[in-house]
């Protein structure tokens, strides 16, 4: 691509009118990053059509509707004595003289509100429509007020986006409007204008059959986005074909055999299995890439930190990188000890460190006496030095982006590379995945482990439910309770945490019931995970959204209740899932659903209950269609694709594995006109750093 449009693209989105630095930090959380790409990337989830219509009569309860009302009077909230607030009210007339009522509540804009809603005066409100329990129509915080003259700025169709906290539609709206206003690609080759007016396709989408994968927009993207893949993977084998030197890393065992002496356990087949193969990587010269796959609780911590011995017997470093601080902090408080036993300095290191203490970790690091580093995306700071980083592990790869995987790597010289990940991938993805790559299965629970009992459960036994988790709570159990997260998609009702939290705090023992959730303040929330980690801690039932990284370990939590579940992914839920099971205590899972199940739900639900093994789980996943995709599939997804549908573009996968091996073949610099289009998709999906050749 042209030198301008690459610089468009890298903008900060900081710089777009009516964003600003506080917007555009709110979109960096949303988006994982805050250039004018990274918004393109995200695409609306569906449309919602606000159409036109007379009259209040003519609509349902629950609709969204546009109308045309004469203003009568305004009506001040008043105080309730429990405290809380009537809404204040603007009291008018649609077009065939029905009464509606335009409420807003709390005191923050309400003469904003007001003056756009003058009396005597004709507006276009647009927003979800309500009747009260005496037939009164109403509609709190219209999302549209408009003169008539400027009514065309209601979207008939609106494309809907999938946004978080601080954020709306119209912020959103905005910063599409001026996205495209200046994306300009008529001086590009057809191969980037076409991906480029696709991509427009998609965020100005009239229709929800624009978003589905057989839409041709939505293929070229997917296409597009294989294809800058399964290059980035064929450039990655033929490199490691011409042999990039590292080193031959083979201990003399010490370690490890005292590390395995003092296990309560014997590991398992699989686990040995596992550590054998990573062994024989690393004592070979070309730099290992390995992916070791394993369910929750299948045991790769300790397969990851024999590696990392193995390592420090060669008086070589290893930084283990982990995707949240929480979770670097476990696999800390879980190494550690084992460490100072063997005489192994083990460090942490997060974006908490500051100042002297961080120093001083940094001395240690770059003197060599720090031998294994555990932390986050800190590890690869600038001013982070290694004296000799040979070993670089990833824990949930699939959450960080391989451009963050090299730059852990290049802190050291060629170091060996393994990857760890918990979600099980379906056998017939994993080579156009992860071809790159070699993969370890450890697909063997250790021993001891009960089955989890999952039954599912409709939503009129709640109460009942409760009742249960009460008792279970007095006998001393850890309970979870899940909640979906989703933001702004009034059509869907999902149960919100907090609901759901004041639900139970009624019903349980006092100070028993936690919450956490993505937009709590980080302190609060972690204070809340140690009440609730720690066995003897006053927190026994955790309500949690499932956006929050239930990765942690509570090894005595033995019951998981996850609300909605039918809109969950399978391999989401059996994620989920994985959270209890961790002990030799009988652990329970309950599925609640809504009461009308489709039959195809009811058949998704049913795989969780039968199996575990989630392998067969992901190959389900990938088999049954249903309403349940929208939650967790990038959260918990394979690889985080933003167009590809992974069982409608499945013929996709193949199509742009063989065109990359060709072009890879005939193009191995990538230098002809098709090397440049496919450099810049793989640019543009972030599936490498940079292409060296
Ligand atoms: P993963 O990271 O794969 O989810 P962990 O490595 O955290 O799993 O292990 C889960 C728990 O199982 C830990 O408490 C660990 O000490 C224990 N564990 C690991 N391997 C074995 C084994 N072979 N036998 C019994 N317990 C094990
Ligand atoms: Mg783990």
């Amino acid at each position: 691509m042209n030198k301008e449009l690459f610089e468009f693209l890298n903008t900060d989105l900081q710089f777009i009118k009516g964003v600003g630095p506080v917007l555009a930090a709110r979109l960096d959380d949303l988006l994982g990053g805050r250039r004018i790409l990274d918004f393109l990337l995200h695409k609306p989830s569906y449309v919602k059509p606000r159409g036109m219509i007379d009259s209040v009569m003519n609509a349902q309860a629950g609709d969204v509707i546009t109308i045309q009302i004469k203003i009568e009077s305004h009506k001040a909230g008043i105080k309730l004595k429990n405290g809380r607030r009537t809404p204040t009210q603007v009291l008018a007339r649609d077009n065939m003289n029905a009464p509606v009522s335009i409420n807003f509540y709390g005191a923050s804009f309400l003469d904003y509100w007001l003056e756009k809603l003058p009396i005597g005066e004709v507006r276009i409100v647009s927003g979800k429509l309500e009747f009260n329990n005496k037939g009164g129509a109403s509609i709190t915080h219209p999302d549209f007020i408009e003169k008539v003259e400027t009514a065309d700025k209601i979207p008939e169709n609106q494309a809907i986006y999938p946004i978080s906290a601080g954020l709306t539609q119209k912020i959103m709206a905005n910063v599409r409007e001026q996205v495209f206003a200046k994306l300009a690609t008529s001086n590009e080759q057809p191969a980037i204008k076409d991906f480029f007016d696709a991509i427009k396709q998609v965020h100005f989408a009239e229709s929800n059959d624009d978003f589905l994968p057989t839409n041709e927009s939505v293929q070229k993207l997917a296409y597009s986005e294989l294809f800058a893949h399964q290059v980035a993977i064929a450039l990655s084998r033929a490199k490691r074909k011409r042999g990039i030197v590292g080193r031959m890393v083979s201990g003399d065992g010490q370690l490890r055999e005292k590390l395995y002496a003092s296990l309560p356990f014997k590991l398992t087949d699989a686990q040995n299995k596992a550590i054998t193969e990573i062994e024989n990587d690393m004592a070979r010269t070309e730099p290992m890439l390995r992916l070791v796959q394993g369910d929750v609780g299948s045991g790769k911590t300790i397969v990851a930190l024999a590696a990392a011995l193995n390592a420090a017997e060669c008086k070589i470093q290893t930084a283990l990188m982990a995707p949240t601080d929480t979770l670097a902090q476990q696999h800390y408080a879980k190494i550690k000890p084992i460490c100072d036993s063997l005489g192994v300095h083990v460090d942490i290191l997060t974006g908490r460190d500051k100042g002297k203490s961080r120093t001083e970790k940094l001395i240690s690091l770059k003197s060599g006496r720090t031998r294994i580093v555990i932390g986050t995306h800190a590890l690869f700071s600038d001013d982070v030095v290694y004296k000799d980083l040979g070993l670089v592990i990833i824990d949930e790869q699939h959450r960080f982006g391989v451009a963050q995987r090299a730059a852990l790597c290049g802190k050291g010289n060629n170091p060996d590379f393994l990857a760890l990940s918990a979600t099980p991938i379906p056998r017939t993805l994993s080579m156009t995945i992860y071809g790159d790559m070699d993969i370890s299965i450890i697909n063997e629970k250790p021993v001891g482990r009960l089955p989890i009992k999952t039954t599912k459960l409709g939503t009129s036994k709640l109460a009942a439910l409760a009742e249960r988790a009460r008792v279970q709570i007095n006998s001393g159990a850890k309970v979870f309770w899940v909640c979906p997260l989703v933001v702004d998609n009034p059509d869907m009702d999902f149960m919100a945490a907090e609901t759901r939290y004041n639900y139970l705090r009624e019903r349980m023992p006092d100070d028993a019931v936690g919450l956490v959730h993505g937009q709590m303040d980080k302190k609060e929330r972690d204070k809340v995970m140690e009440q609730f980690a720690d066995p003897n801690g006053r927190i026994k039932l955790l309500v949690a959204t499932s956006v929050i990284e239930v990765g942690i370990d509570v090894p005595h939590a033995t019951i998981m209740i996850i609300e909605n579940a039918e809109k969950f992914g399978l391999s989401a839920l059996h994620q989920l899932r994985g959270r209890v099971g961790r002990s030799d205590i009988q652990s329970f899972c309950v599925l609640l659903h809504g009461e009308r199940l489709t039959e195809n739900g009811e058949q998704r639900l049913d795989v969780l209950v039968n199996t575990d093994d989630g392998f067969i789980i992901a190959e389900q996943d990938l088999i049954m269609r249903g309403a349940g995709e929208m939650i967790g599939t990038r959260q918990h997804g394979w690889v985080p694709y933003y167009f590809v549908d992974y069982r409608e573009h499945r013929d996709l996968f193949k199509l742009a594995a063989a065109r990359a091996l060709e072009l890879a073949n005939n193009d191995p610099t990538l230098s002809g006109a098709d090397g440049h289009a496919a450099r810049d998709m793989i640019y543009i999906f972030g599936r490498i750093a940079k292409i060296d050749g």
